[in-house]
C-alpha cells in the first residue's frame, strides 16, 4: 500500500504510532483527554530530528537568521495589539438533534469536496470511455454537467469567502440551510445560529488582584514581534534579517479530530523575516520557494505536495501561501508563509508607546520593517512524514513487514546492532561496535529474538541500518549492513560504519 487516501489507512497509521512508543493519547488511563497527545520514546527522537533539520536549514545555514526563545505567557496587551482578542474567532455552529458542534465553514467545505468528487466521478467515467483519446481540460470546459458544479462550487466559495471577511454570520446559517448542509451523525439540518468563538485559552496570572487574565500564546509569532528591537541590537542584524522560533502554541479548536493534525496544545517552526518595505513580495517568493524545497530534500515524493494561494487573507495579511500536503484525510495545509506587512511592529508600537523602527545607514531614514513570515506545525509535519513513510510490503517469501521509510535524517535510531547469537562473544563484539557508533548516532543494541525479527522491529520504527554481528566479524573485524528500503546486505569492515551511515545523513 502507498498513500492512501481513506479511513482505513489514517487508522493504520494512528494505531502504528501508538503499538511502537511514537504517539499515545494524553492521559491515557483517565480515557484521554481531546486534542493532546504525548510523543513517545521514537516520536520524541523522530520530533527532535524534525525540529533539528528545521533549524539547521534556518538558523545554522542563514547567516542573516538568529534564534529565540521567548516565554509562552506574554503581556495581555501583546493580543489587543494583535487582534487576536478582537479577531481570532472561528464561526462555531452547533446540531440541535445530535449536539455536535462544528465549524461552520467547515461543514461548508467538506460540502464542497463532495461537489468536486461528483466532477472526479464524471471525470473517471468519461476517461473510461475514451481511453487514450480523453482531454481533461477539454472535458472539464465543455461538459455540461461539470460546468454545472464548477460554477455550482465557485459561487458558494465566493458566498463564504464573502461571509467571512464581513462577519455575516447569518449569511454563513444562510448558506448552510440552502444548500441543505446536514449534521454527519444526526443527518438533519436543525442548526443553531452562527457564533464566533474566541480560540485563545486564558488563565490568570498570580492570585492577587482582579484584573489578572492572561492567555496562552496562539502563535509563537508574537514573541518574536516584541523582541524585534532586542535582538535586532544586540545581535547587530541589518536588514533583511530574519529571527527563528520552535515553541508550543495554544489554541481551544472548536473541533479537533484528525489525531495530531489539529490539536489544542502544539508546537510551532516559525521564521519571521524582517524586509524593506516595498520588497516584501520579492522575499515572500523567495520564502515560498526556499520552503517547498526544504520539503523536497527530504526525498518525500512530489505528489504529496500542493501550494494553495490565499483568496481570504488574514487580518494581518497582504499576500498568503499555503504549501498543503496529502494527508490520509486529504489535501490539507501544512505549512503557511505570510506577508504580515507591518501590521504588527506598527500595532506594537502603538500599543507599547516603544519605537519598533529600523534605521537604515544606507537611506539614512527609520522606518518599521515589513515582515515576511514561514510557520509550519511540528506535529502536522511528523503527521506529513509518518503518512509519506508508512508501507505494508509483501515480501518474496510471501511474508510481509510494515516498514516506515523514514528519510534516513528523521530516523528516530540510525542504526541497529544486533549479535548473531547471545553466546561465544558475539555480543561483547556487538557492544563494542555499539560502542563505536553511539556517540555520534542514535544506535539501538538488541540480543533477543531472531534476526528476522529484530529486522521487523527495526523497519518498523524505520531504523535505516541493521547491523549484524556473526562468527566471521570475530574473524576478520567484518560486519553486515543492512539496508532498510532495499532490505540488501553487505559485508563490511567495522572501520567502514561510522562513514557508510554518516554518508546517508548529510544535508
Ligand atoms: P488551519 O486553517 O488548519 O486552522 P491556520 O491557518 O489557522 O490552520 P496558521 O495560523 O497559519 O494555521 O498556523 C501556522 C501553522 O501552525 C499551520 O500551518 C499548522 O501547521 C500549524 N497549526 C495551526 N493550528 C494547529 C493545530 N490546531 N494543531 C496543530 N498544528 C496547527
Amino acid at each position: 500500500m502507498g498513500k492512501g487516501n481513506s479511513e482505513d489507512f489514517f487508522k493504520k497509521i494512528i494505531a502504528h504510532a501508538k503499538e511502537y512508543g511514537f504517539i499515545f493519547q494524553s492521559s491515557e488511563i483517565y480515557d484521554g483527554l481531546s486534542a493532546a497527545y504525548d510523543y513517545g520514546p521514537f516520536g520524541v527522537e523522530l520530533k527532535n530530528n524534525i525540529k533539528d533539520y528545521w533549524w539547521k536549514s534556518m538558523v545554522q545555514y542563514h547567516e542573516n537568521i538568529v534564534g529565540l526563545d521567548s516565554a509562552i505567557f506574554m503581556h495581555p496587551s501583546t493580543w489587543k495589539a494583535s487582534g487576536h482578542l478582537e479577531a481570532f474567532n472561528d464561526p462555531m455552529i452547533d446540531n440541535k438533534d445530535s449536539k455536535k458542534r462544528y465549524r461552520a465553514d467547515e461543514l461548508i467545505e467538506d460540502h464542497l469536496d463532495k461537489i468536486e468528487k461528483k466532477i472526479d466521478k464524471e471525470i473517471k467515467k468519461a476517461a473510461k470511455r475514451f481511453g487514450d483519446d480523453f482531454d481533461e481540460d477539454q472535458f472539464r470546459s465543455t461538459h455540461p454537467k461539470v460546468l454545472k458544479y464548477t460554477e455550482k462550487i465557485e459561487a458558494i466559495k465566493n458566498r463564504m469567502n464573502n461571509a467571512l471577511e464581513n462577519e455575516q454570520l447569518d449569511e454563513l446559517k444562510k448558506l448552510i440551510e440552502e444548500e441543505n448542509i446536514t449534521c454527519p451523525v444526526s443527518g438533519s439540518a436543525n442548526w443553531t445560529d452562527v457564533r464566533q468563538f474566541n480560540l485563545m485559552f486564558s488563565t490568570e496570572l498570580g492570585s492577587t488582584s482582579e484584573n489578572n487574565k492572561i492567555y496562552l500564546r496562539p502563535e509563537t509569532a508574537q514573541g518574536i514581534f516584541v523582541n524585534y528591537l532586542n535582538v535586532q541590537k544586540t545581535g547587530r542584524m541589518k536588514l533583511p534579517f530574519g529571527i527563528a522560533q520552535i515553541g508550543k502554541a495554544f489554541r481551544n479548536e472548536i473541533v479537533a479530530r484528525q489525531f495530531i493534525f489539529r490539536m489544542r496544545e502544539f508546537e510551532q517552526m516559525e521564521l519571521q523575516y524582517f524586509v524593506q518595505p516595498g520588497t516584501e513580495m520579492e522575499w515572500l517568493e523567495y520564502w515560498k520557494n526556499e520552503r517547498v524545497k526544504w520539503h523536497k530534500a527530504l526525498g518525500i515524493d512530489d505528489d504529496f505536495f500542493r501550494l494553495y494561494e490565499h483568496e481570504k487573507l488574514a487580518h494581518y495579511a497582504n499576500a498568503a501561501y499555503d504549501i498543503e500536503f496529502d494527508f490520509p484525510f486529504g489535501f490539507k495545509e501544512l505549512e503557511g508563509i505570510h506577508s504580515r506587512t507591518d501590521f504588527d511592529l506598527s500595532a506594537h508600537q502603538e500599543h507599547s508607546g516603544k519605537k519598533l523602527q529600523y534605521y537604515d545607514p544606507e537611506t539614512q531614514e527609520s522606518y518599521v520593517p515589513y515582515v515576511v513570515e514561514t510557520s509550519i506545525g511540528l506535529d502536522r509535519m511528523f503527521l506529513a512524514v509518518l503518512t509519506a513513510a508508512y508501507k505494508e510490503e509483501k515480501l518474496q517469501d510471501n511474508s510481509e513487514r510494515v516498514v516506515l521509510k523514514i528519510p534516513p535524517i528523521l530516523s528516530p535510531y540510525k542504526a541497529a546492532v544486533f549479535p548473531l547469537t547471545k553466546k561465544d562473544g558475539l555480543p561483547e563484539k556487538g557492544r563494542e561496535v555499539m560502542d563505536k557508533l553511539k556517540f555520534n548516532f542514535m544506535c539501538q543494541y538488541e540480543e533477543k529474538d531472531t534476526i528476522g525479527k529484530r529486522y521487523r522491529r527495526h523497519d518498523a520504527i524505520g531504523t535505516p541500518y541493521c547491523i549484524t554481528v556473526d562468527h566471521q566479524t570475530l574473524e576478520d573485524n567484518t560486519v553486515t549492513i543492512r539496508e532498510r528500503d532495499s532490505m540488501e546486505q553487505e559485508r563490511v569492515e567495522i572501520d567502514r560504519l561510522q562513514e557508510i551511515i554518516q554518508k546517508r545523513l548529510s544535508m
